[in-house]
């Protein structure tokens, strides 16, 4: 089941959190992993028998010269993982050009630029995964200029669904609400697990590992029928308030 042998599949920002795991359970499932993030961890990357290529996501030229390299090295390209991100919050009020600008260079430009070279190498029966965010689909203090371009990730699958689907390339988009990554604990890792234990039905932050099995299952042949979705993946956070949640307001309301 999810069997990946012989696929070959990239998986951006592979050098840590979600991609890690990711890059890691492909490379178990069978698949031929080139591995890419901006930074040269390619002896971490290659250290569990994956490839490795340095790469930006944000610049158009170097997400084309990734996906040649899949072709040139494995011979063909089946699985994209969109998976690059940065993070950083500020309310509206602050909202800066600059970082705004960064966002939307990493997540909304780097996904775009992915399918497009990504789905000009692909065979019918191949797969992209884009990894947008439970902000994408809910209001958070503080994360505007993040979660606009984390919906412009939701905004590009549905298209690409439509514009590949009849070459027989599937794309699908898997939103994470909190996973235990560097990322997500860069700031007030305590704040962050209180968060996760309250608004969560499940009670708790969510594994890089449980993650990668949703990305896996979309990748792979055994989702051969699903396209264009957005499978949030937030321990059931966007459901509604938890009954710990609710508990909490009640309590401290008066
Ligand atoms: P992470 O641990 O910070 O990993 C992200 C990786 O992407 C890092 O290695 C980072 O490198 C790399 N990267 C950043 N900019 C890049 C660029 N321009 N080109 C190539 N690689 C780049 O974060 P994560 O939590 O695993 O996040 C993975 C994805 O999940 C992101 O798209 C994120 O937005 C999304 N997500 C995460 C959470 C969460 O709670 N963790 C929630 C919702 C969505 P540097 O470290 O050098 O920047």
């Amino acid at each position: 089941m999810f069997d990946l042998t012989g696929k070959a599949a990239i998986v951006t920002g592979a050098g840590s959190g979600i991609g890690a795991a990711i890059a890691q359970r492909f490379k178990a499932a069978g698949a031929l992993v080139l591995g890419a993030d901006i930074a040269d961890v390619g002896a971490l990357v290659e250290s569990w028998g994956c490839q490795f290529r340095q790469t930006d996501v944000s610049i158009p030229e170097e997400m084309a010269a990734l996906c040649q390299a899949a072709v040139d090295r494995f011979g063909k390209l089946d699985i994209l993982v969109n998976n690059a991100g940065v993070a950083s919050a500020a309310p509206l009020a602050d909202a800066d050009p600059a970082r705004s600008e960064r966002f939307w260079r990493v997540h909304t430009l780097g996904v775009q630029s992915g399918i497009k070279e990504a789905g000009a190498r692909m065979k019918p029966g191949s797969a992209i995964v884009n990894i947008s965010s439970i902000t994408a689909v809910r209001g958070f203090v503080t994360w505007g200029e993040y979660a606009a371009t984390k919906a412009g990730i939701i905004s590009l699958t549905q298209t690409a669904a439509v514009e590949y689907g009849p070459a027989g390339i599937r794309v699908n988009c898997v939103a994470p609400g909190i996973i235990e990554t560097p990322m997500a604990m860069a700031e007030a890792p305590d704040m962050v697990a209180r968060n996760a234990a309250v608004f969560t039905q499940l009670g708790r932050i969510g594994r890089p590992e449980e993650l990668a099995a949703a990305v896996h299952f979309m990748a792979s042949d055994d989702a051969s029928y699903i396209t264009g979705q957005t499978l949030l993946v937030d321990g059931g956070w966007s459901t509604g308030p938890s009954i710990k949640g609710i508990e909490l307001a009640l309590s401290t309301s008066g």
